[in-house]
């Protein structure tokens, strides 16, 4: 099946074979199919390369669906090395929408110091407003922006907390 073995095939060779997938998956971009079918056309060992890979994914595209046993998850961790499977912790802990993950705050909003820095400059407009010192729609304005990191970080960790203990309870395992 594998044509053209002992000799490096030509660079132009090359790069088609690599696009062969995306090619007859029909994901490629117009101009790059049309180079694919042209060499292809032309060339031996590429028609005959295209042609293993058809009969491939139509074989795989016929087998049957397998499911996996249900000893499966078990037997592939008994098969693990311990400090693999320590390793692998990250991959076990549930996984929550992308906006809930930590990082998706900026790094400056989780830190404590801009949280509290922010809360006191909200204390202090809230303070300014209730005495008259600053006129009220700027001192809700700046009190509102000093809260927002303490909010958004609370917010995102309750959000987050509501997430795993019900969606993650009604995904079957
Ligand atoms: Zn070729």
């Amino acid at each position: 099946m594998m044509v053209g073995k002992q000799q490096p095939a030509p660079p132009v060779c090359r790069q088609t074979r690599e696009k062969m997938q995306d090619y007859l998956d029909q994901t490629l971009p117009k101009r790059e199919s049309l180079a694919v079918f042209l060499h292809v056309r032309e060339c031996g060992e590429c028609h005959g390369h295209l042609a293993a890979l058809q009969v491939l994914f139509e074989g795989l595209d016929h087998m049957p669906p397998v499911a996996a046993p249900d000893d499966f998850d078990a037997r592939v961790l008994a098969a693990v090395p311990y400090e693999t499977y320590l390793a692998m912790a990250p991959l076990r802990s549930p996984r929550v929408p992308v906006l809930l993950e930590h990082d998706s705050l900026p790094t400056w909003a989780r830190s404590r110091s801009v949280r509290i820095v922010g809360l006191i400059a909200a204390a202090a407009a809230l303070a300014a407003a209730a005495t008259g010192v600053a006129a009220g729609a700027a001192a809700w304005t700046v009190a509102a922006v000093g809260c927002l990191p303490e909010l958004s970080v609370r917010l995102q960790s309750l959000s987050r907390r509501v997430y795993v203990a019900t969606v993650h309870r009604s995904i079957p395992r």
